[in-house]
């Protein structure tokens, strides 16, 4: 397959001003040579995909609406965004798009770290208020990944060949880059980019609504994705708030800790604003700071249970069930205050893991 891309192209992709590029023996010359090539793959991205529709302004009122919500999200965490995700890099697309079939389960969109590209699921005929709402929601959730913190890995082989085409960071999510088939956080990195899509989405309705000519009854049954993966983000911010909470009133003059409840309460909803707003800015800067408290508080070896949410293998053998018996535990992990019990799934749940890994050894 070849790719036309014209300077035309290369000269209008806004997206991140320089990439973050890691990898051995990288000189300037070979990173700034790195930075171009990722270029060129974001071009790729925008180029057009056999038997997508033509982007209707409809279609291009609802990118518009995406990307102003993730960048004033961004810039109320205080950090500056030169991101801007571009019409062609969002494809829209009919249902048998062979993509959108990941072993016996079909997704209603996915982007790719690499290129930028999004494709989104989109039915040919059908206008309805629900489906309008299911697109915007799938896209903004999208577009949120392409604005997270990225970074590539970039591979000086003998020779002077480089190899850049691997991603290394993609807001939490983390390839393992000697072990091809190890992700980690990819639970946590989903969990993230679904909460704060509902957030943008739940602070702005009335904008939202005007603009693509929905009502509020047609978010009524919208179903928003990776419900576990979100309870277990939302159970470890409420037991870090509530443990710093309690320790911070602890630590004052017994008179003024005598009404604890009530200032415990308050001090808590302080917390769990510093947490979740710590959770974000790491997503957009690659600061990962707010994982050593959870190691703290929950114990040793439960950043290594955290990255297994949605499994630890980028190709999930065939055992959804498997899959979802695991997070149940995980859910167990964070919801329990019993530390030998904590040590207990852990030592199960990494088990687990190995035992995927096994069975798909065994598949090959
Ligand atoms: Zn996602």
């Amino acid at each position: 397959m070849s790719y036309n891309y014209s300077n035309d192209q290369l000269s209008k992709t806004p997206m991140k001003e320089r990439y973050n590029v890691i990898g051995h023996d990288l000189s300037g010359e070979k990173e700034t040579e790195a930075q171009k090539h990722i270029d060129r793959k974001k071009v790729i991205g925008t180029a057009r995909i056999e038997g997508e529709f033509i982007k209707t302004p409809y279609d291009l009122q609802m990118i518009k609406m995406a990307n102003d919500l993730v960048s004033s999200e961004i810039v109320n965490l205080g950090i500056e965004t030169h991101c801007e995700v571009l019409p062609e890099q969002i494809h829209f697309l009919p249902n048998n798009y062979k993509y959108f079939k990941t072993g016996n389960r079909t997704r209603s969109g996915f982007h790719n770290a690499i290129s930028g590209m999004i494709c989104l699921k989109k039915e040919s005929a059908s206008d309805t208020a629900a489906e309008k709402v299911k697109v915007f929601k799938t896209l903004l959730h999208e577009i949120i990944h392409v604005y997270s913190f990225e970074k590539f890995y970039a591979n000086n082989f003998e020779g002077g060949r480089i190899n850049y085409s691997a991603i290394y960071r993609s807001g939490y999510k983390t390839n393992n880059i000697n072990e091809s088939d190890h992700v980690h956080f990819k639970g946590l990195n989903e969990a993230v980019t679904e909460m704060l899509t509902i957030q943008a989405i739940e602070a702005n309705y009335e904008k939202i609504n005007a603009s693509l000519g929905l009502q509020k009854s047609d978010w009524n049954d919208s179903k928003f994705s990776y419900t576990l993966e979100r309870k277990i983000i939302s159970q470890i911010i409420e037991k870090l708030s509530l443990s710093k909470a309690v320790s911070q009133v602890h630590s004052q003059d017994e008179v003024a800790a005598k009404d604890s409840v009530g200032e415990i309460f308050e001090k808590e909803l302080l917390a769990r604003n510093e947490f979740w707003t710590k959770i974000l800015k790491g997503y957009f800067t690659g600061d990962m700071m707010f994982l050593r408290e959870l190691e703290e508080y929950f114990g040793k070896g439960s950043l290594r249970v955290l990255s297994a949410l949605d499994g630890g293998t980028k190709d999930k053998p065939n055992v959804p069930k498997l899959h979802n018996k695991i997070n149940e535990r995980i859910y167990q992990f964070f919801t329990t205050d019993d530390q030998t019990e904590r040590d207990h799934i852990a030592h199960e749940i990494l088990n687990e893991r190995e035992r995927l890994k096994y069975l798909k050894s065994k598949e090959r």
